[in-house]
């Protein structure tokens, strides 16, 4: 048996460049793994795929990433054996933080390491990229410039160690509607994608908090204004900056000190008893 942690991820920024033919929208965002996780334990039973959800009352059924997942690397592959999947869920669902992608990244990882299948990194998310947009990411980790509809990934420096507290309101956002609402007229603040990258080179937390950007916030907040007083009130209480993550709900606060973390996820748990609030770190894809 083997267990395998799948974390999640944040947009330091998020960009949309236009609506491509294939109905998919053309991004270009940089996306960054943090340490809040979900966790897999992958054993090797005779024939099939059993999946087991605890946290989460997610549908443990073909409909499930990990599952599907599952059956395309023995599909792929022509693998006779089965795998039983037990999945520890603790990253909010709907949440805007890649959490069925990085389940089905850590299903990938987890199938190739334990009937030593020996599929490249790059082969994995090929793979990836036939499930979901993000997966090729949760793949990799670390901190990523992300082009074409998500899948194209550019490695950048490690921007790691960073203090962050996330808040996710009841309600779930689905990313298709986030995406079929945002409005192609937009006119407001869109990343600087080119500083973003040269304050992560120099490891500029506070030039990173300046520049945090995603053009699909103000879609979602107009639907959920929770997320502002979030925002607002993650800034008073000590966080360099504040925005959503991917598609939202979720809030994230960047913060200087783990204590103001802690802090900052008080201030919400306060206003909002039915928050999901977490802290945790960036990673580094060299695990820092
Ligand atoms: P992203 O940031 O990639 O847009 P998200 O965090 O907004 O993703 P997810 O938590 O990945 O959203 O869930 C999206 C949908 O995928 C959910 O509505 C859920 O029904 C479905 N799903 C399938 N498998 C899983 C899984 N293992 N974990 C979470 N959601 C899953």
């Amino acid at each position: 048996m083997i267990s395998v942690d799948a974390n999640a991820k944040i947009n330091l920024t998020l960009d949309i460049l236009g609506k491509r033919d294939d109905g998919y929208h053309e991004v270009s965002m940089v996306m960054q793994e943090i340490s809040l996780h979900d966790t897999l334990h992958l054993e090797e039973i005779p024939a099939g795929i059993e999946l087991e959800i605890s946290g989460s009352d997610l549908p443990a059924d073909e409909s499930n990433l990990c599952y599907r997942a599952a059956r395309l690397v023995k599909d792929t592959c022509n693998l006779k054996a089965g795998v039983r999947i037990r999945l520890e869920k603790r990253i909010p669902v709907a949440a805007g933080l890649a959490g069925g992608s990085t389940d089905a990244a850590a299903v990938f990882k987890g199938m190739n390491d334990l009937f030593s299948l020996n599929i490249t990194e790059e082969k994995l998310c090929d793979l990836g990229a036939e499930l979901g947009s993000d997966i090729p990411f949760c793949i990799l980790g670390g901190t990523m410039l992300a082009t074409g509809r998500g899948e194209l990934l550019k490695r950048l420096p490690d921007f790691a160690g960073v203090n962050v507290v996330l808040a996710k309101p009841r309600v779930g956002v689905s990313t298709a509607w986030a995406y079929k609402t945002y409005d192609a007229g937009y006119t407001g603040r869109h990343p600087d994608n080119e500083a973003m990258i040269k304050a992560i080179e120099q490891g500029d937390v506070s030039g990173v908090s300046n520049l945090l950007c995603n053009v699909l916030e103000g879609v979602t907040i107009k639907e959920h204004v929770i997320i502002n007083t979030y925002k607002q009130a993650m800034l008073k209480a000590g966080a360099l900056c504040s925005m959503m993550s991917g598609s939202g709900p979720t809030v994230f606060g960047i913060a200087p000190e783990e204590t103001v973390a802690e802090a900052v996820a008080a201030q919400i748990k306060g206003i909002d008893a039915g928050a999901a609030v977490f802290t945790a770190k960036t990673v580094g894809r060299n695990r820092g």
